[in-house]
């Protein structure tokens, strides 16, 4: 593929939803020979700000992407649940008082994983049909599997005609416990809530210790541009385990001077500064990353709620250079793409999203700028790294749901 970027204007916008319903319709009834009762929806979602906080029991700022992972589901009376995956290409079948776990569909196990934490926590599910079909982009770090986990959480509940059982926020919980226990991914509650809990033109403040949350309106007159690097994310799992022992470390240490604190979410940025001394240089630049990342992402919300879009920008720049320069996360590529689109006029800030490495990176673009940012990535991106990107466009979009068919 060769983009001219002088005359195109384009980005990797998805189909309509309309149009995607009625594709995951047709695929479900040729492969079950009938028409699906609902579709559910769960969506993929970009951290604001607050990278690298949510183990240190600080706070993140997500929002809910229009890009879905969406469930058309039929009832059945039994206990089976036959499932078909659009992307993959494969069925899989199994039985709710069954459970195991597939090496072969790894895409069937975070279904089967919701279905396992729903009955876990006392609900009673009955068998369905399922097809599957979703546009987040996989591995990439917009969460493609929480949104799997939602909407599949949702179909299920639906389904047994159980909706009302559990909170919003219970849902979240056991879809993560799925991801956690049944599919074997040590992730955290982010995810799960944002893709159930996110509202239209809206960010999500969680406290990631108390699982507190709060919708912050997002003002008029910017959005989200998105780029996806397509790097590899090879480093990301072991340097996340090391940040994270990196942290626990910086807490012991600090312990001795503060011994209320039992994460970082505890110590202020005055705090830090006046016990630095007890602190190994590289110690101390994780936590100095981890602790004003914390303060950013309150200074965020009171940015946005003053309605000042050119702070938000500025604190989102910041986060990605500590996350550059202090917690050492971001790489060649993800730099290139941020400079390339803090560069272009209308850009009030960018940074890296998700762990790092490889990944995504977000924009805050003023509106009627967004395709000069997207274009500027397609220009400049596969010049400094020969790999050709995605660009996505974004405003804050609606959680998990269920539609008509
Ligand atoms: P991320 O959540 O950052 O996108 P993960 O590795 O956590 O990456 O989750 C990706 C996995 O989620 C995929 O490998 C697949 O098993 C599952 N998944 C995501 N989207 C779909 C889909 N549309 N259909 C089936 N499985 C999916
Ligand atoms: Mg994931």
């Amino acid at each position: 593929m060769t983009i001219d970027s002088q005359s195109s204007n384009r980005t990797d916008e998805p189909a309509h939803p309309s149009k995607r319903n009625a594709d995951l319709v047709a695929a479900f009834t040729e492969h079950f020979g009938t028409r699906p009762d609902f579709i559910s929806v769960g969506p993929g979602r970009v951290n604001l700000i607050g990278e690298h906080t949510d183990y240190n029991d600080g706070f993140v700022l997500p929002v809910a992407l229009k890009r879905d992972v969406r469930l058309a589901v039929r009832r059945r009376e039994d206990n089976t649940v036959n499932l078909l995956s659009v992307e993959y290409g494969g069925a899989f079948t199994f039985d709710l008082n069954d459970f195991h776990s597939s090496h072969e569909n790894l895409w069937a196990n975070y279904v089967m994983g919701v279905a396992w934490a729903l009955q876990e926590r006392g609900i009673a599910l009955t068998g369905m049909d399922a097809a599957i079909s979703g546009n987040v982009p996989r591995a990439s770090g917009l969460s493609s599997s929480a949104a799997l986990e939602i909407s599949s959480a949702l179909a299920f509940l639906k389904n047994a005609d159980a909706l009302d059982a559990l909170p919003g926020a219970q849902i979240a919980k056991t879809a993560q416990r799925a991801e956690n226990a049944f599919v074997g991914v040590n992730s955290g509650i982010m995810d799960q809530f944002i893709s159930m809990l996110g509202s239209e033109d809206h960010v999500l403040l969680i406290d990631c210790r108390s699982l507190d949350y709060q919708l912050i309106p997002f003002p008029a007159g910017a959005s989200l541009v998105i780029g996806n690097t397509k790097a590899s994310r090879s480093l990301a799992s072991s340097a996340y385990n090391e940040r994270r022992a990196q942290c626990e470390e910086g807490v012991r240490l600090l312990q001795s001077a503060l011994p209320g604190i039992t994460a970082l979410r505890d110590v202020s940025v005055e705090d830090l500064e006046s016990h630095r001394a007890l602190l190994p240089d590289l110690i101390y630049r994780r936590c100095k990353h981890v602790v004003h990342e914390n303060q950013r992402v309150l200074d965020t919300v009171a940015a946005l709620e003053a309605g000042d879009l050119d702070e938000v920008g500025r604190l989102m720049s910041a986060s990605h250079d500590s996350l550059r320069d202090d917690y050492e996360v971001s790489s060649p590529a993800l730099d290139v793409m941020v400079e390339a689109m803090r560069e272009t006029p209308g850009c009030l800030g960018a940074r890296l999203t998700g762990a790092g490495f490889g990944g995504c990176t977000v924009a805050l673009v003023r509106t009627g700028d967004e395709q000069g940012v997207a274009n500027a990535v397609y220009e400049k991106y596969p010049k400094a790294t020969n790999i050709w990107p995605e660009v996505y466009l974004s405003r804050a979009a609606g959680g998990a749901r269920i539609e008509e068919v």
